[in-house]
Parts: structure tokens; sequence; C-alpha cells
């Protein structure tokens, strides 16, 4: 037995604690039913590479608009690591901020249609940042029961009260609002734009309505809909044609930007009162260079490639359309995210088995990742997957489902 499993008088907590998920996932591996962290190897694109040499159709990736590995989002990144090598040397705030920072965080302001934004060095702890900064103690957070994690472990450190309304139900958070009003400093509602395990969409224009109707503020979390949702792919106010509804916009650099960080847009007050008032921002080091410039790089071919988002848009209708015919329940995917219902954990492990034996990476998404009963995988497209992909996949849920009675 490993030292760190041996109890201590002290830890039993944490010794029964790793002991149970020891426990789990070994019966998971000896079931040979174990998909998480496969190793792969070179760039992740529509197809991927394991590390045994197979090449995979890659149906679990983030990167909708497959723009890793582009030549010119590579080069910026290899041009600025020439001039500023690799790491950022500290904090911006005392460090020094560099021009490249500079440049990102006026493109991201570009791209959002907002007065400024600011970067922090992941996604998630950009949502920390801005709910620590801007809410505390006496203020309510109202927030989409479906909406990230990231989102509810800011709630927890900024000592405000959270509350969840159901999922897309614009009457539950309506009452929420109604028995809110004038008991909290600040009211803040909060939604995913895009439900990353649904992929279906907030309801944009209600929320926005309520929020205005109450006097409260809206931040949408875009982390899902930068590259996806909208004509040439600018997020969720081009989806829904309401520009400027959203008071708080926050995205990340990691899913169709293909770099690292994420950042909250918004008027010039906001974003100067959180590059000087939140911990991650004081505390954390600066974005490495080489990932600012692979980022602004990302954005501008966003909108010199419009293909690509065209590409992402029919891709998705057709291969969903397809499930749905040979008989899967796709949820209320409305976007590039497609989730396969399959309701039980076992049989969702069965078909991610059959999938990757036919040349198909998914991601198994089971319990309690989500509610049990609604075990699925979740499936996500890329703007570069080409007919042969998705033929191809569509041909291994077929047989896979039919060998296993699921359709
Ligand atoms: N928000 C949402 C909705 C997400 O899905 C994620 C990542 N899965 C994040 C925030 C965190 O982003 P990052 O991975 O860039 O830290």
């Amino acid at each position: 037995m490993d030292t760190l499993t041996q109890p201590r008088s002290i830890d039993d907590g944490m010794t029964a604690r790793v002991a149970a998920f020891l426990e789990r996932s070994g019966a998971i591996k000896d079931a040979d039913r174990y998909f998480y962290l496969q190793p792969t190897t070179g760039p992740v694109n529509h197809r991927v590479t394991m590390v045994d040499g197979r090449e995979l159709v890659m149906l679990a990736s983030y990167s909708y608009l497959g723009l890793i590995g582009h030549p010119a989002i590579g080069q910026a990144a290899t041009d600025a690591i020439e001039r500023y090598g690799t790491g950022a040397g500290g904090v911006r705030l005392l460090t020094g901020t560099a021009d490249i920072h500079e440049r990102l965080e006026a493109r991201i302001a570009a791209f959002t249609g907002r007065e400024d934004a600011c970067v922090y060095s992941s996604g998630y702890v950009t949502n920390i940042a801005i709910i620590t900064g801007l809410m505390g103690p006496g203020d309510l957070v109202l927030m989409d029961k479906l909406d990230h994690a990231s989102i509810v472990d800011g709630c927890l450190l900024s000592g405000a009260k959270w509350k969840t309304y159901r999922h897309n139900d614009m009457a539950h958070l309506e009452r929420l609002l109604s028995e809110a009003d004038g008991e909290y400093n600040t009211v803040l509602v909060i939604a995913d734009s895009v439900f990353s395990m649904d992929g279906d969409i907030m309801d944009l224009p209600k929320t926005a309505e309520l929020c205005q109707r109450y006097g409260v503020r809206l931040m949408v979390d875009e982390a899902h809909s930068v590259g996806a949702l909208g004509a040439t792919g600018h997020g969720i106010e081009e989806h829904f044609g309401m520009e400027g509804a959203i008071d708080l916009k926050m995205g990340t650099l990691s899913k169709s930007i293909p770099s690292v960080g994420g950042y909250l847009a918004s008027s010039h007050e906001i974003v100067d009162y959180q590059r000087h008032m939140s911990r991650p921002f004081i505390f954390s080091a600066a974005l490495p260079p080489a990932q600012a410039a692979a980022a602004i790089a990302a954005f501008d071919v966003i909108e010199a490639e419009p293909w690509r988002v065209e590409r992402l848009h029919e891709m998705q209708i057709r291969y969903a359309q397809g499930l749905r015919d040979q008989g899967w329940d796709t949820m209320h995917s409305e976007t590039c995210v497609v989730p396969v219902l399959v309701g039980d954990e076992g049989k969702t492990m069965d078909l991610t088995r059959m999938l990757f034996d036919r040349g198909v990476f998914v991601c198994p998404i089971v319990h309690p990742a989500v509610p049990r009963g609604t075990d699925r995988l979740r499936t996500c497209l890329m703007a570069t997957h080409t007919d042969e992909d998705i033929d191809q996949a569509l041909g291994a849920f077929r047989e896979a489902g039919e060998a296993l009675g699921l359709i």
C-alpha cells in the first residue's frame, strides 16, 4: 500500500476518501471501462493520434473551429517566444504589463464589442476573479442550475449568497428576483451561454429583460459560444441579435481560441477596477506572451476565415439529424455540442468502448457530473471535421447502438 493511503491519526478522512476513489476507479479499470486521461500525441484536431499510433475521429474536443495547428497562429506564438521568451516573469501589476497583453485585451474588447477587457491565466480563474472581485457578503448571485463549476466556486469564495434557478426556467428566475428585491446590496444573474453538458443555449432575450426590469446586472460565460454561436462566431449576442445586452462578458481562450487563459470584457470602469482589485490578477502570474500572441492571431483568423463558422453550423445540423434518424436522443442540443443520452452508466461505458474500437474518440459523462439516469456521451464537432469523419462516426454509432440494443 502506498504510504499516502496508510491511515494516520489525524487524517482518517483523507485516507477514506482516497481509498474510496481507488476502489471505484480500480473496478472501472478492471472492467476495461476506464476512458479518462487517454494517451494521445500530436495536435488535437478533427482526428487525433493515440500513442499506439491509431488515428481516431475526435469528438471530444472543445476546439470547435479546428484552429489548433493553424499556421498563422503557430507562427504568431513562435515569433512571440523569440521576442519575449517563454514566461511573463510575474504579475502585471508589479512586474510590468507587456505590450502583447495590452494588444490582446484591445483585440478582445474589439471582438466582444466592449470598451475594455482584462485577461487572466485560465477561464476557471476568470470566473473566480470576476465573482470574488465584484460580489461579497450581503450580495446575491442567481445562477442557472447547470452553470459551470467555476461559477459555483467563485460564489463560494466570494462570501455572497447564491441560489440556483431551474435550468433555463425563466419563471423560476423571475420568482427568485422578485423575492430578492430590496433584500441585498447587489444582485447578479449569471448564466452559461451554451451549456457544456447539454448543448442548449441560454434564453438571453428573457434573461436580459428580467435583469432590466429588476435593475440587476447580467454576467454571461461565453466559453462555448465564442466561435460557435452567431453567423460570424461572435457569440450569444450575435446569435440573438442583441448586441450590448450583457453587462459582464466572460470568455475563455482555451476552446475555439487555441490557447489558454480567460477574460472579462466590460466597461472601462469595471475592467480597471478588476485589474487592481481581483485577487487572481494580483496574486497569479500573467499569461505567457506566446499564448497571448496565439490568442490575438486566433481572433483575427475567426474573422478572416468565416467559412469555419459556416461549416461548423452546417455540420452540426447534419450530424445531430443523422443521430436522431438512427433513434438517438440528443436532448435539447442546438449547437455543436451534441449529447447522446444513454441513461445508464454501464451502457454508456460499453458504448464508449465500442466507439473507440471503431475509431471514434468520445467522452462518457456519468454521475456525479450529470444527474443519475442521464448518463450520456458528450460529442463535440469541429469546423475541420470532414464528411468522411462524420460518416465514420455515424456508422460507428449505428453499429454500436444496434449491438447494444440502444437504438
Ligand atoms: N466556463 C465554462 C462554461 C467551461 O466549460 C469551462 C471549461 N470547461 C470554463 C469556464 C473554464 O475554462 P478553462 O478551461 O479555460 O479554464
